[in-house]
């Protein structure tokens, strides 16, 4: 793959109109949270700017992120930017194979030292000395070290390349682990998720192109403008949540009438990411939305944290909307005792409350037969 033209004339190659990718940089615009100020600067250095290298590594995981990535079968322009920036190394969608590929990775490392992107899918095997992921007869930390270790820039994308995910759940078997403990000292960021978004990925990468610098970071070096907000603060469920109007088992009627999830399991209350205003499938939804509850895929350690994935939260951290996800850590630390009483006073009335409701609303949708 070449490195001559621009993203703008990649996209343009594609079909896309001046229309179409102008509509593109506002949407990149309004996805970082910048000011329409910003929609100009992105459109210029989309346009002006040589497609940036970069290669992506797979290492243990389920493949979840690329498949997030090649989901739809009417690209987004968000995919068409991640698929005509210059990757010249992807296992599951190159064409070349063995050393033709293995080449591709070397030559990027050596001749683009310091300027491409390593994008990083899947943990990091540390126990018995890393055998447990080997490709082309090296450990995943060897090759981390190598091509992270070189890169201008390591994004992590998905849970598992961040913190380890779901193989580093407890008893952590193969010693997993994210990017960042194997290779200390890289510049990177995190994109959390299970999987990540593709619309985030591709932000991050704008956000590169046209400032020069990754957007800003939470202390998880996850940025803001993605993980800035709580789940539950943007959920169109909420007003239900506030009412208590619950679902308590699958397919009943607060579940066919979209009530809140969180006595199902639902740990929107404790998660951060913009999967309510960005969602999945070009905007179409996002689990809540099609009725299942989140499981907080973004969080540290989710998996020992907030799990098992069906199993009600003990308490809701009484924090204001605009509470950052630091203050809320403090919170649930310090609250946890008191809420878990006043949750379990609470969850009676409102038990008893919603049944008045669900027996109202059936005798209103009797009447109307
Ligand atoms: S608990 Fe879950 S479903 Fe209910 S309002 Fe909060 S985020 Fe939405």
């Amino acid at each position: 793959m070449g490195t001559k033209d621009t993203i703008y004339e990649g996209l343009f190659n594609y079909g896309i109109t001046r229309r179409d990718f102008m509509k593109f940089c506002t949407t990149m615009s309004a996805t970082l949270a910048l000011s329409s100020t910003s929609i100009p600067k992105i459109a210029e250095a989309l346009q002006q700017k040589k497609k940036p290298y970069a290669v992506w590594l797979h290492f243990q995981e389920c493949t979840g992120d690329t498949e997030s990535l090649l989901r739809a079968t009417k690209p987004s322009i968000a995919q068409i930017v991640l698929d005509i920036i210059s990757l010249e190394y992807h296992e599951t969608i190159m064409a070349g194979s063995g050393h033709s590929a293995e080449k591709a990775l070397h030559d990027v490392v050596k001749n683009q030292k310091g300027k491409y992107f390593a994008l990083v899918e899947g943990s990091i095997p540390t126990k018995d000395g890393g055998i447990y992921c080997v490709i082309a007869g090296k450990t995943a930390v060897e090759i981390a070290k190598e091509v992270c270790g070189n890169a201008l820039v390591t994004i992590n994308v998905g849970s598992c390349s961040c913190w380890g995910g779901i193989g580093s759940a407890k008893p952590n078997p193969t010693g997993a682990t994210g990017t960042a403990s194997v290779v200390p000292g890289i510049k990177y960021i995190n994109l959390p998720g299970c999987p990540a978004n593709a619309e985030n990925i591709t932000a991050t990468i704008v956000h590169y192109l046209t400032f020069g610098t990754l957007p800003a970071l939470d202390r998880y070096n996850r940025p803001l403008f993605a993980y800035g907000k709580r789940i539950h603060d943007n959920c169109e469920r909420r007003p239900h949540f506030d009412a208590g109007q619950f679902v308590r088992k699958w397919g009943d009627e607060g579940h066919r009438l979209g009530w809140c999830l969180y006595e199902m399991g639902c740990k929107g209350p404790m998660a951060y990411q913009n999967c309510p205003t960005v969602k999945w499938n070009d905007g179409i939804s996002y689990p809540i939305q099609s009725g299942h509850p989140c499981f907080a895929c973004a969080s540290n350690d989710s998996w020992d944290v907030f799990g098992p994935i069906y199993n009600r939260a003990p308490h809701v951290p009484g924090a204001s909307y605009q509470a950052t996800a630091d203050k809320i850590g403090a919170a649930v630390v310090a609250g946890t005792a008191a809420a878990v009483a006043t949750h379990a006073v609470i969850r009676t009335f409102l038990g008893y409350k919603q049944k008045e409701r669900f027996s109202k609303e059936k005798n209103e949708a009797d009447k109307m037969k």
